[in-house]
């Protein structure tokens, strides 16, 4: 029979398109359970596995199972899965920590770990052996395999399969206490061979593994499989709606039945909801590993992960990868979402809140030809002050003053020898609107012996200061600076996608398909009160985007500054 044949659908549940307006399909299936009174509260949990960090997709786990928590006035728990020793380190855990925290996701006074439960998991299936209802086997992995079956073909009983209670008995207590190699004996379910769901031909519940654990250390030498561990910790710490994701659904039957034979007095139920992912980025937990691994990324945080730590650090808020994560709502079916999205979200949170500042990224000298030597108190340079606001959509993040003088740092790309049509910011004989501040006509430029242009000249006229009402005429373009007298030098990263997934994430040759231009560093000139910025701080630059002071490689009175989005938006609302 096919894969579907064995693919069951959620009692009452159904799929996000159907559903009523404003409920998913969780809480509508939550909504039937209390009120045929199935559970009397909702209790949820985060269980990852501490063998890496956490990424975008796991936002969205976090963030639907506590929003549920709130929602129902119930219980959120964090729990680490840490069942296998061979790939968790105490590293995953503190960034895990990190990360739900960050994101606001109150799991209470108490974090769970999974080997809390290793002796009641044990007690379990000592209890389950005693009804018959598992078996120890001699078979080795391979015999295991064939003996399995096929999705056409029934599975082989295992030779082991009826041994006496007793002996099973003694025999996984011998396995517990160390009398067998890896692989030699297994504890397996007694289900049936025959189930069109492969999940329930007896699976393995117990293996041996002589593997020290980063939370018991060696008082273990048999682990409990995962499908076996996952409901027990489920129910041993009250769990009534255990949310998981999509390929755990054929798994689900197996799920009830090690509830079932544990006896839990209110058995935890399993729904199952489509994973995130994420279009033109790799979201999964093994390409981000090799990523890090093979040093190809600064670390787990990098700023074009999107692992939530990645996420942080490039700036991104929680609030804007809750409204993503909402927006991208909860579904049976698979799907993925636009980068752009996410984008888009963090634009909107960062709009009202972020200071509006003036950086020059690729600077080129811009000279003002005819700018007064001193001023009438006879200040020489001469320089003004002026007056720009913070944030135009926010009044209330007020006014700053910026000096202006007769040098100034503008966009390379702000000027053009030879404009193509539509051009309206600098050219000779053009006259543009320097933000805040002057019309100023260009006059000429010059270039050093490659041709490149290396300073521009432009002429100013005193009588069209910004906020003074001139009204003589008007000019198309208005182009942002710093002044060169006060502007400091600053690290700016900007970035792509390092690997996009939709051209492909790997190369014929096997090795990654790399974005040669997912990290380009300039050194920019940017007005002198950015040179005060904190980690963590975030702007927008006129222009060029929004940024954000990166925490690591800022130093006092030099931040570095990591754009998080650019302000040109492709993505439309739906
Ligand atoms: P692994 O392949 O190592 O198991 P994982 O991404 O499933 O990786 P877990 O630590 O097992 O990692 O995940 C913790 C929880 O996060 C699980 O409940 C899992 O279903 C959920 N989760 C993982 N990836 C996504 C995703 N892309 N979207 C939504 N939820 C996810
Ligand atoms: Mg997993």
């Amino acid at each position: 029979m096919a894969t579907d044949d064995v693919k069951r659908t959620q009692d009452g549940a159904q799929t996000g398109a159907e559903a009523p307006a404003g409920r998913n399909f969780i809480e509508q299936a939550i909504d039937k359970d209390l009120s045929e009174g199935v559970y009397d509260h909702v209790h949820t949990r985060f269980p990852p596995e501490p063998n890496g960090y956490l990424h975008i997709g796991h936002a969205k786990s976090i963030l639907l199972n506590y929003g549920l928590a709130v929602e129902y006035g119930g219980t959120f728990n964090l729990r680490f899965d840490d069942t296998n020793p061979t790939k968790e380190k105490s590293e995953f855990v503190d960034s895990i920590i990190e990360d739900v925290t960050w994101l606001g996701a109150d799991y209470g006074d108490k974090i769970y770990y999974a080997s809390d439960y290793f002796e009641e998991m044990y007690d379990i299936a000592v209890k389950i052996i005693r009804k018959g209802h598992a078996y120890v086997s001699d078979l080795t992995a391979e015999e295991m395999r064939a003996f399995r079956g096929t999705l056409t073909e029934p599975g082989v009983n295992d030779p082991n399969r009826d041994r006496s209670i007793e002996e099973n008995l003694d025999l996984f207590a011998r396995m517990r206490a160390g009398e067998f190699a890896d692989g030699e004996k297994t504890l397996r379910a007694k289900i049936d061979m025959a189930s069109s769901n492969i999940n329930m031909r007896d699976p393995i519940i117990y293996r041996v593994a002589h593997l020290s654990h980063q939370h018991t250390g060696d008082a273990w030498c048999i682990y409990p499989m995962y499908d076996f561990a996952h409901p027990i910790e489920d129910g041993i710490e009250g769990i009534t709606h255990s949310i998981c994701t999509l390929e755990f659904e054929d798994h689900r039957p197996l799920y009830d039945w090690v509830v079932k034979e544990a006896e839990f007095e209110v058995p935890p139920r399993q729904i199952e909801f489509a994973k995130l992912y994420l279009n033109n980025v790799v979201t999964g937990k093994r390409y981000i590993k090799k990523l890090v691994e093979e040093k190809i990324v600064d670390g787990w945080d990098d700023p074009r992960l999107v692992s939530i730590s990645g996420l942080r650090r490039r700036g991104f808020t929680p609030s804007a990868i809750k409204k993503f994560v909402e927006m991208a709502g909860i579904s049976k079916s698979q799907s993925t979402n636009e980068y752009a999205a996410l984008e888009y979200c963090i634009r909107e949170d960062l709009k009202p809140d972020c200071s509006r500042m003036l950086a020059v990224l690729d600077p080129i000298k811009l000279v003002i030809d005819n700018w007064p030597e001193s001023g009438d108190d006879g200040q020489s340079p001469y320089v003004e002050m002026l007056e720009a606001p913070n944030n135009l959509e926010n009044p209330g993040l007020g006014t700053r003053m910026v000096s202006f003088g007769k040098e100034l740092w503008i966009e390379r790309d702000d000027f053009m020898e030879e404009p193509p049509k539509k051009y309206y910011r600098l050219y000779p004989g053009n006259e543009v609107r320097l933000m805040y501040a002057y019309y100023v006509k260009c006059t000429g430029f010059e270039k050093d012996e490659n041709g490149k242009v290396t300073a521009v000249h432009c002429t100013y006229d005193p009588e069209t200061k910004s906020g003074s009402g001139f009204e003589g005429r008007k000019v198309k373009g208005t182009i942002h600076w710093v002044h060169a007298a006060d502007a400091k030098k600053a690290e700016v990263r900007l970035y792509e996608n390092i690997i996009d997934e939709e051209k492909g994430v790997y190369n014929e040759d096997g090795s990654l398909n790399l974005n040669p231009n997912s990290l380009t560093t300039v050194e920019a000139y940017v007005e002198p009160a950015l040179a005060q910025a904190k980690a963590f701080d975030r702007f927008q630059f006129v222009r060029n985007g929004f940024f954000c002071v990166d925490y690591k490689d800022s130093t006092e009175g030099k931040p570095v500054f990591n754009r998080i989005v650019s302000l040109k938006s492709s993505f439309k609302l739906k």
